[in-house]
């Protein structure tokens, strides 16, 4: 790359955040770090901050700053604390900015991001999925560049015409299938927290696994690539890949179909936007298609993956069925984690939570918020109905 970027991290002490400043330290010529935050953990934080020198380390918990203000003693780094403080530094006015806290705590510090106008690296869903119609509004009216983190979006970024999307017939999706792939339905109803979170290619956080196993994961992400391509909504599909080889596909009306391959590793998406429209360097392991040998691909089933074709419906839906399916989700799947629902509940609990909750499309940032409360609210009662 040719000139040097200043570059601010939301999300700096997590798996996405690791990564990214990962890539940075390799290159730390090209790269001016301005603000880091994080949600809780000073320590990490600090110890990043003491490394990639930027102007200003952010913990959203106000009750830490003190911590966080003796950890950076003597470093000359500013020190700042609350959710009010990480939405500054997301507005601060970087060239480029990595989105990736976990949740709709993710959701301000975004929109404030992409107001700014400079690039932003999503990798945060809840600001797509939730709240896909208010973002690419704002990205918009504000001349903002989105480029999509989540391997998948990255792959069909990196393969769509965005000059000429009228040449695009589909957009596939693939899926890795999870850990119950081939698992049958009775099975499936005994599933445990430990077998649900054991992904078989990628390393996640808890949530995301279990996502991937009921397929939820692959649902949010059709919504999310729907706001990111200007297509309908029936152009957007989902194939079953178990490899995780092909990380997504596009079909131009020609019948051509162009794939972006690679092999299982956050650091080439990430790597991707960091550099875009250029292309860096990364340490990844490189694909080796002979060692790799066979592609395979499957239909997903959705009887036994209800949560997928809940997420299409909530996607032809639009308005705010998206963001009441994604807090149904949450709550579900942290009581499947504690052993309070069984696994095949958790479509159960966002399929009842859509039914009774239909509120008018959301307008902004706080009507998003508030549905997203309320969906809490009504799916926590309905998981009660659930427990073992
Ligand atoms: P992690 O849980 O590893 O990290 C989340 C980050 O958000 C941490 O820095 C955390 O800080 C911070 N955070 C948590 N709560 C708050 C809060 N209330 N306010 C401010 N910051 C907060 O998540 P990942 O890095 O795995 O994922 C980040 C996002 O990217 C998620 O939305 C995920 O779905 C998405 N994603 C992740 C992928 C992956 O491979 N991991 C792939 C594609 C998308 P602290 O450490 O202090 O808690």
């Amino acid at each position: 790359m040719n000139h040097v970027r200043s570059v601010t991290i939301l999300g700096a002490t997590g798996s996405v955040g690791r990564s990214t400043l990962d890539l940075i330290g390799r290159q730390r010529d090209a790269f001016e770090v301005a603000a880091l935050t994080a949600g809780r953990d000073v320590a990490g934080l600090a110890e990043l901050a003491r490394r990639l020198r930027p102007r200003t380390a952010v913990i959203a918990d106000p009750a830490l700053y003190d911590d966080l203000k003796n950890a950076l003693s003597g470093s000359g780094i500013e020190a700042a604390a609350g959710d009010q403080a990480v939405v500054e530094a997301a507005g601060a006015g970087a060239d480029w900015t990595m989105a990736a806290i976990v949740g709709t705590a993710g959701l301000k510090p975004v929109m404030r991001a992409l107001e700014g106008g400079g690039t932003v690296a999503l990798a945060n869903k809840e600001a797509l999925v939730s709240a896909g119609d208010v973002m690419t509004a704002a990205a918009r009216a504000e001349g903002a560049t989105l480029l999509p983190v989540d391997s998948e979006h990255n792959a069909i970024f990196q393969c769509f015409d965005h000059a000429r999307p009228e040449s695009v017939r589909r957009i596939i999706l693939t899926a890795s299938g999870g850990p119950f792939r081939t698992c049958g339905l009775d099975a499936m109803r005994s599933v445990t927290p430990a077998e649900a979170v054991a992904h078989p290619n990628w390393s996640m956080g808890a949530k995301i696994s279990v996502d991937s196993a009921t397929l939820m994961n692959k649902g949010l992400e059709l919504i999310e690539a729907f706001h990111l391509f200007p297509l309908p909504a029936e152009a957007f599909e989902v194939v079953v890949h178990p490899q995780s080889v092909i990380h997504s596909l596009v079909e131009y009306v020609d019948g051509s179909v162009l794939a972006q391959l690679g092999a299982p590793d956050m650091r080439i998406p990430i790597a991707y936007t960091l550099a875009w429209p250029e292309r860096m360097e990364t340490p990844c392991e490189r694909l080796d298609l002979v060692k790799t040998g066979l592609l395979s691909f499957e239909e997903p089933d959705l009887e036994r993956f209800p949560a997928l074709g809940l997420a299409k419906a909530a996607l032809r839906e639009g308005g705010a069925k998206p963001a009441i399916l994604n807090a149904a989700n949450e709550i579900a799947v942290a009581s499947f984690l504690e052993s309070r629902i069984g696994f095949l509940d958790i479509a159960a609990v966002a399929s009842e939570t859509l039914a009774r909750y239909d509120p008018p499309a959301p307008a902004s940032i706080d009507e998003v918020l508030e549905i997203d409360r309320q969906a809490r609210g009504i799916a926590a009662g309905i998981t009660g109905k659930f427990t073992n």
